[in-house]
């Protein structure tokens, strides 16, 4: 044990605002890092709480932690993530107030983690009516499904979300949960065909193969003798996860399946278009003498066909040609051997990435279909969206990732400042303004319309003749050249920004400056799938198929939405359900790049700490008052410690309190009294207050 420091010092205080030197990121550093060295991962900025990945099972979740958890305010007992869940709980229904929970941090935060805590929370603690037992059940069990085929092994977690989520918790005006809608946020569809080295395919195919039973095996086309024969499995050159058992995980997926109410034949259907992909992968070409390409394999298109009921030779043609509609003609043109794999590559990721949505949708119709008829009254919304992200070549993925994360920040400014501002005005205590930077004009800068980053790319995607990455360049530079938070390698002086490559441009986001590689957004943008691809598609008689496939897509005249603007689209759409509630921030902090326990490595912590804004948050949150309680409920809780307020107070409540803070000798600019609150502005001053309950006990 460290000698000469007090319990409190050894293990750090459990909420920054009692930091002495409050701006100082060293101290907010350590603070960290005792406590981490003592198993306590979790500290409160006020009513946000900073969790630091334990990398280990700890002993803190039970159902009894939880009951300790049942309506208690935050300061009465150390932090948790309970208390936050309990937090919101009490606020739907007491105010009957619909919240959302906000989860951020880089990947292997802790983010996914945090969010099933939550959910387990409220499953196990909140009461239930009639049979909610089954709904809770399927709240439960969607994410296991959603797993499957959403998560991954990378590099930084085996267990790491490749897609958005945001769900909602619904609960009836008795607080039981009666059912829940699923969001779901642009699917890492790239990685269906292609891994970095160390890094795996979504795990449903490595769990498939792993388990399915053998007659299943057999109908699917697959040998699980030989996993490495699957291109589409082998690029990562990493089949197995020493942290992953794809045995178990079958089983609870499995079941899962269910639970969620999946019959034999869905789940058939379903794992036939996870074998299709795995067959499409190793479709190959060749190139005969003339330069035409053709199909080099013949078992895997077979297979493909008939999982899906397509027509083989229709669905081979497709592959190497493709469909032009010019001058009202219909001309068929051959695909060059690249071109033949791309369009390969583009069939096997819209079927995976359909096939997921469709999932979602299933799900959904799950969580709704059991109290479809009771009321529900209010709702709790979890976040568990891909945090800010900066690798050694980032591009398409990375800039709208990080533009989604800008979008959060925006809109935790706009809610924290602004419902603090209301409850200050309500209560009639004066305001007074903090300082802090509104990166109002970063999501401009990506979002606005006609003017825009994502406008231009579309602009670029639309334009025929030649337009490729390079131009989309150039007019970023033409238009956005002079832009405070846009740069590329040209300085205004005709020379040469070293820091940013020939095909980047780079963005000086909140959180940091990131370069882009260009190359690729064009593709990734169109995200096209040629028509005659999706012609032999609308022919499936795969029942899952036939939901992701309609042949409207076909009639269709318009251009379907480019992929950045559809991000656009539905991320406009979460803010405004965001913006419709009461928000609670988790902040999850990933300790060390090595998953293991014990180790906490300050440089990167001090990144993270940055880029989640933690400093700016707690000086924000200083200015500001720490704590407020309604008159009853702050006399309720500490009239023991004035003989005037013991053990009743009879007269206005703010008298009363009035009466007990003076015998507690608080000074006046410690607090203030507004019409229905007092307002405590150093969290010291409730701390203290806390302890002298404590020794009267
Ligand atoms: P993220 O969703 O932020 O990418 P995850 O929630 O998947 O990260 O966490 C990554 C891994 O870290 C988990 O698979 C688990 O091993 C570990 N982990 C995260 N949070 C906890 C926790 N509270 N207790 C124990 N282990 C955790
Ligand atoms: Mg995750």
């Amino acid at each position: 044990m460290e000698s000469g420091l007090s319990a409190r010092d050894r293990v750090g205080v459990q909420d920054f605002l009692l930091l002495d030197n409050y701006t100082s990121e060293a101290a907010f550093i350590e603070n960290l890092r005792r406590r981490y060295k003592e198993n306590l991962i979790y500290t409160y900025i006020g009513s946000v709480l900073v969790s630091v990945n334990p990398y280990r099972e700890l002993e803190i979740y039970s159902k009894q932690h939880m009951e300790r958890y049942r309506g208690v305010n935050f300061y009465e007992i150390s932090p948790h993530i309970y208390a936050l869940a309990d937090n919101s709980y009490r606020a739907v229904r007491t105010e009957r107030k619909d919240q959302c929970i906000l989860i951020s941090g880089e990947s292997g935060a802790g983010k996914t983690e945090a969010s099933k805590k939550v959910l387990q929370y409220y499953t196990t603690m909140c009461p239930t009516r009639n049979n909610t037992q089954s709904i809770r059940e399927r709240l439960l069990q969607s994410t296991p499904v959603l797993e499957a085929f959403g998560n991954a092994k990378t590099l930084r977690n085996d267990n790491s979300s490749r897609f958005g989520k945001y769900m909602d918790v619904q609960f009836d005006y008795k607080g039981a949960p009666i059912g829940g809608h699923i969001l779901n946020y642009l699917l890492e569809k790239s990685r269906v065909v292609h891994q970095n080295h160390g890094e795996r395919n979504f795990h449903i195919f490595y769990q498939l193969l792993e388990s399915g039973d053998g007659a299943l095996l057999k109908r699917l086309g697959l040998d699980r003798t030989n996993p490495q024969q699957y291109h589409y499995l082998v690029k990562g050159n990493c089949p197995r996860v020493s942290s992953i058992s794809d045995k178990n995980s079958w089983k609870v997926v499995s079941k899962a399946f269910t639970v969620i109410g999946f019959n034999e034949e869905e789940v058939e259907e379903l794992l036939k278009v996870v074998a299709s992909v795995l067959h499409l992968g190793n479709t190959q070409f060749g190139e005969d003498e003339y330069g035409e390409t053709h199909l080099t394999t013949e078992m895997p298109i077979k297979y493909v066909s008939e999982l899906l009921g397509v027509e083989g030779s229709y669905l081979s043609e497709a592959l190497t040609h493709k469909k032009i509609v010019a001058k009202g003609e219909e001309m068929i043109g051959p695909l060059s051997l690249e071109q033949a794999v791309s369009a390969r590559d583009a069939l096997a990721k819209a079927i995976y990435g359909r096939t997921f949505t469709w999932l979602v949708q299933k799900i959904n119709q799950s969580l709704d279909e059991v109290y479809y008829t009771s009321k529900c009254s209010s709702v709790i919304g979890l976040l568990d969206i891909y945090g800010f992200e900066v690798f050694q070549n980032n591009s398409f993925e990375q800039f709208c990732i990080n533009y989604c994360n800008e979008k959060l920040q925006q809109l935790f400014i706009e809610l924290t400042l602004k419902s603090e501002q209301e409850e200050y005005e309500a209560e009639g205590i004066g305001w007074e303004t903090v300082e802090y930077f509104n990166n109002k004009i970063i999501c401009d800068l990506v979002e606005e319309k006609f003017k825009g980053i994502i406008a231009i790319l579309d602009e670029e995607c639309l334009r025929p003749g030649d337009a490729c990455d390079l131009t989309f360049l150039e007019k970023l530079e033409d238009r956005l050249g002079g832009h405070a938070h846009f740069v590329t390698h040209k300085l205004a002086n005709g020379k040469i920004r070293k820091a940013v490559g020939r095909e980047e441009f780079r963005l000086l986001h909140y959180a940091g400056e990131v370069n882009y590689n260009i190359n690729g957004f064009l593709d990734k943008n169109n995200d096209l799938l040629y028509r005659n691809l999706k012609e032999v598609m609308c022919q499936s008689s795969n029942q899952i198929m036939k939901e992701c496939f309609q042949t409207d897509e076909l009639t269709d005249q318009r251009r379907p939405e480019t992929a950045a603007t559809q991000f656009k689209l539905s991320l406009a759409k979460l803010m405004d359900i965001l913006m419709s509630k009461q928000p609670s921030y988790i902040r999850c902090i990933k300790p060390n790049d090595a998953k293991q326990p014990g180790r906490f490595e300050e440089v990167l912590v001090r990144h993270q700490v940055k880029y989640l804004g933690l400093m700016e948050n707690l000086r924000v949150r200083r200015a500001g008052f720490a704590y407020r309680r309604s008159f009853e409920a702050f006399l309720q809780r500490y009239k023991p410690l004035c003989p005037d307020t013991w053990p009743n107070w009879q007269g206005k409540l703010s008298d009363g309190v009035s009466t007990l803070v003076k015998h507690l000798d608080y000074k006046a600019e410690e607090y203030k009294l507004g019409r229905s609150k007092i307002f405590i502005r150093f969290p010291k001053t409730l701390f203290l207050t806390e302890d002298a309950l404590e020794l009267k006990k």
